[in-house]
Formats: structure tokens, sequence, C-alpha cells
């Protein structure tokens, strides 16, 4: 599997190969056709006559992807005409016969001519999201009041983000024009007092940059006007001051977590090569991660290591219907929620329906332009992913729920058994929590349960995982860690978060945790690796908290 983007030139110069291929075995799999029913009669053998109609659908279906659109018009009548004849038990009427093998010897002088302008067009596939660098989100906080500037600059500084205080709009403009952040937190007093050159400002910032700069006011009162004012100069947060760090953090934390979700995980399941590559390569280019197979019985395996948010398959292949694999696929209980997406030159509507009784979610017909392929599988793609994630997650956090980091951890134990690499765990628990609770209450408790899952998250790699395994404890997994290094990071973490101040009222408190880390051992599994970081943690909180422990 490729995991890099292509730029678009690469994608242009890869389409036109494929153009060209696809380009230089159309005269030969034509002349093939011409060949096979020279001389031939309404008396054709029956295969023969499935064998022309099968190639001749799969013709339809290419032709307009690649630049012949005429192709695919009267391939797809010759098709249907044949297709006719083999849902009829009588044999083609003589002058029928005539005109269609006249009509085969005229596809194969039509290609003299391949029509270039309305081949694909490369610009117009929605361009994939600059990627962000995990873990070194930028802040930028344009605020007059200097001492709290630097106070929320260094909260937010806790959960591993790099702020950058300007006392005000104009002096910020040089980093927001040459560097922009991820992040903008704007005084709302910018906003309500010089509108219209902020507005415009931010919208022209967020155009120069093919990313994404999410805004974040912060205002000393809230009313109707000056939220409106915020909301035309794009804000996607309001808070009203006084505002405490881990609540922004939290903000800050969602909107980078729905931009920075990791990149939609498409299989294709196409037998004509240089149309599934075709896809690959379009959907690659709008961001996603793409992987083909030619063959059905590769699907399963493919399946398996790539994980996909979708499956797109074409309806019609030699071995067997798209129906029929994707029933199968649907036998395993591990796929049932997958959307599988068929694909064909098919506009029989009942063979449609059939097909999503069959098991399949939806259906595209070829010839699909590029914009309806990328635009389709990202809908579908999103879609699954939100239904997958309210399954998964816990609601109070965000993470993973104790059954799926449970299931996350059989299987990287199970893969670092197969490629020798360790894997680190730690389980995370939050000291005297009940104190919490009892001094400042149970919502509170909650917002420190919700600061300690963000800044977890927002302190591990992207390999990593984390759940909410208990109340106030957590599971986290390193991938290919070695125990020194664990060690290390969760101590950074241990540290970040005692110096966490939360605020209730008019009082200020602090919080710690505790962790037991432990390292996968050759041969060992899963329980064992977190029965040794549950005695670990044992021994961190017995030996006075605030400490880690292996
Ligand atoms: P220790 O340092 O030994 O871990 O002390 P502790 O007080 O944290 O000990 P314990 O694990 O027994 O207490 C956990 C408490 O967490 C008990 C429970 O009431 C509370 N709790 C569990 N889930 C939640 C939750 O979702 N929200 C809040 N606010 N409290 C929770
Ligand atoms: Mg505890
Ligand atoms: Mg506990």
């Amino acid at each position: 599997m490729d995991e890099t983007t292509p730029s678009a030139v690469d994608f242009a110069a890869q389409l036109a190969v494929l153009r060209r291929q696809f380009a230089a075995q159309l005269a030969g799999t034509l002349d093939e056709l011409n060949r096979l029913m020279a001389g031939r009669g309404p008396d054709v053998p029956r295969e023969l006559l499935v064998q022309i109609h099968f190639r001749l659908h799969k013709l339809a279906g290419a032709g307009g992807t690649f630049g012949f659109p005429e192709l695919s018009v009267q391939a797809r009548a010759l098709e249907e005409v044949a297709k006719a004849w083999l849902e009829s038990d009588l044999p083609p009427p003589r002058d029928q016969w005539k005109n269609w093998l006249a009509g085969l010897r005229a596809l194969r002088q039509s290609i003299a001519v391949q029509d270039e302008s309305v081949a694909i067009k490369e610009a117009s596939v929605p361009a994939a999201p600059r990627p962000v660098a995990w873990g070194v989100l930028r802040v930028v906080m344009v605020h007059s009041d200097q001492a709290f500037s630097l106070s929320m600059c260094r909260g937010l500084g806790q959960f591993g983000y790099t702020v950058s205080p300007y006392p005000s709009w104009d002096s910020a403009q040089a980093v927001l024009r040459d560097d922009p952040p991820d992040i903008v937190l704007l005084e709302g007093a910018i906003v309500e007092g010089d509108n219209e050159p902020t507005r415009q400002a931010v919208e022209r910032l967020a155009a120069q940059t093919s990313r994404h700069v999410a805004l974040i006011v912060l205002a000393s009162h809230a009313d109707f006007a000056i939220q409106l004012l915020a909301a035309k100069a794009g804000a996607e947060v309001f808070f009203t001051q006084p505002v405490d760090v881990p609540t922004v953090a939290a903000r800050v934390e969602s909107l980078v977590r729905e931009r920075e979700q990791p990149p939609y995980r498409v299989l294709i399941v196409d037998d004509d090569e240089v149309l599934a590559e075709h896809y690959r390569l379009t959907l690659r280019a709008a961001g996603m991660l793409a992987d083909r197979v030619s063959h059905p019985n590769a699907v399963l395996p493919a399946l398996l290591k790539l994980r996909p948010d979708v499956l797109l398959m074409d309806l019609y292949m030699p071995e067997c219907t798209g129906e029929e694999l994707a029933r199968m696929i649907r036998y395993d209980s591990a796929w049932q929620g997958l959307p599988i997406v068929l694909m064909s030159a098919e506009s029989d509507l009942t063979r449609q329906v059939q097909a999503l009784r069959s098991g399949a979610d939806d259906f595209l017909v070829k010839p699909i332009s590029d914009v309806q392929l990328v635009v389709g599988i990202r809908v579908r793609a999103e879609r699954a992913r939100k239904v997958a994630e309210l399954m998964n997650q816990d609601s109070l956090t965000g993470l993973l729920k104790h059954a799926s980091i449970k299931d996350r951890l059989a299987q990287e134990v199970d893969r670092s058994r197969r490629n020798g690499k360790p894997v680190s765990i730690a389980m995370v628990d939050i000291d005297f929590f009940k104190r919490v609770n009892d001094n400042w209450g149970h919502p509170m408790g909650d917002q420190v349960i919700k600061t300690l899952g963000n800044l977890l998250r927002q302190r591990l790699r992207r390999q990593d995982s984390v759940g909410r395994y208990g109340g106030e404890e957590f599971l986290v997994i390193l991938p290919e860690c070695a125990e020194v290094d664990a060690l290390r990071l969760l101590d950074d973490i241990r540290r970040r978060f005692a110096d966490i101040v939360f605020r209730s009222g008019e009082h200020n408190f602090q919080v710690t945790l505790s962790a037991g880390v432990a390292v996968s051992a050759q041969g060992g599994d899963a329980h064992e690796v977190l029965a040794a970081a549950d005695q670990a943690l044992y021994l961190a909180k017995n030996s006075g908290r605030n400490q880690i422990c292996k």
C-alpha cells in the first residue's frame, strides 16, 4: 500500500499513462472482438455471445473515464442488444445481427480519434486538505491583556501546543500572513471594534493557505451583537471570560480532532486493472488511502490488511459477481458494518435493486466521473466513521471504550509477536479522584477526566491508542515503543497533568496521576501484559502516588 499522497503533477502524469495504456489496449481488444465475430451468423455459440457481452459491458464502463465517451455510448448500445439476445430463447433476427456486426466494426473505427478534452479533468478532483503534523499544533493568541495571555499560553503549552501571544491584531499580521497557525485565539474586543477588516483578514488567511485556520473568540461579555460579529468573522467557537485553560484546551482539541482524522481507506475490487488503477490514483489524489485487488479471492486478505472504511466493487467480474462477493463478505460479522458500494455500467434498475438486496449498500453507475467517485466515496466513508465512532467511543472523553481498547491491545500484542517489536502499555489512574468529586462536585470530576483524556491524546503519536478503561483509569498502547521510552513519555504526561490548574468558582486546585508501565514479552499474551501494568500501577500507588512505575 502506498502511504504518500502524490503531487498534482505526478497525478496528472500517472493518469495520462493509464489513459495511453487503455488506448493502446483498446485497438487490440476491438480487433479481437471483430475477429471472433468475423464470418459468424445468428447461430453464434452462446458462450461466445456471453463473452462478447461481458467485454462490451467493460468497455462501456471504462470508455468514458479514459476519454472515449462516444465509445461508451456505442458499446452500451451493442451490449444491450446482445443482452436481449441472451435473455431470449430465439436466435438473433438476421437483419439485426448484420446491423450489430456493422456496429462492432464501427466501434473499432471510432477509436481513431480519442477525445482528450473530455478525458478526466485532473483539476476538478477535490483537493485533499493539507495534513496537519501530529502533536505540533500551533496557536496564535491575540489579546491585549498580557497577563491573561501569558497564563493561557503557559497553560495550553502543558497540553503540548505551541502558543505565541500577540498584544494586537496588527502585531500578529506578519505571522498570520507568513506562517499561519492552526488556531487563532482572538480577543472579543478586536472583533467588535474593527470587524470588517478583521473578517476580511481572517477570510484571506483561510483562502491563502489550503488548510483551514480555526478561529476562537474570547470575549468579556456575550450578547447578540458581539456573537453575530464573531460568527461573521468566521469564529467556530465563542467563549465568555473568565474561561479556564482545560476548557479552552478541550475545544481546541475537538476542533483539531475533527480535522486530524486519518485518511479514509478504500479497497477497490475490479478485474479491469487499468480502470481500478485509475480509481486508486483518483482517490489517492483526494487524500484517501486506496488499495486495489483484481481477483475476488484476494478480497478477504486485503480487507484484513487495509481495514477499509469503504469497499468499492465492480458488479461484473469473471469468476463471481459483486453481489455474490458482497454476500460472502457479510458472512464474517467483522464486516457487517462495512459499506459496500457496487459499480457497474448497469442501467438496469431491477438488477441494481437485486444487488442492494444481496448486502451491498449503494450503487455507482459507470462511467463514473472523478468528482462523482471522490465525493461519493468520501460521503460514505464519513458516515461509516461516524457510526463506528459512536459505537466505539466513550461519550465523556471521546476515547475508545473499554471493549474497544482491549480489542486494540489484543491486535497490537499479536502484531508485536509477529514483527518482533515491543509494544509498551501503560495503565494510568488519577490519584485520590474521590476527593475531587467530594470537594468540587461530580461535574468538575468529569471535567478532570476529560482533561486527562485530551492531554493523553495530544501527547501520543498517531499509531498509539488510548482508551478509557474504567471511571478515571486509562489504558495507553504504544506500539514499537521500548519500555524506557514509554516511561519517559508517561513521566512527561504526569508532570504536565500535575501542572494543570483547574478552577472551581473562586478556587484553584491541581490533581496528580499514577501509572504502571509494562512491555509485551516475547510470546506473552495481552492478558499477561495487562496484569503486569496493573501490578506496576499498584506499586506506584503504594509508593506515594504521582509517579510512574514499571
Ligand atoms: P487512588 O489514588 O487510589 O486511585 O484513589 P481514588 O480516589 O482515585 O480511588 P478509586 O479508584 O477508588 O476512585 C475512583 C472514583 O472515581 C470512584 C468513582 O466515584 C469516581 N468515578 C468513576 N467514574 C467517574 C466519572 O465518570 N465521573 C466522575 N466525576 N467520577 C467518576
Ligand atoms: Mg484513582
Ligand atoms: Mg481507579
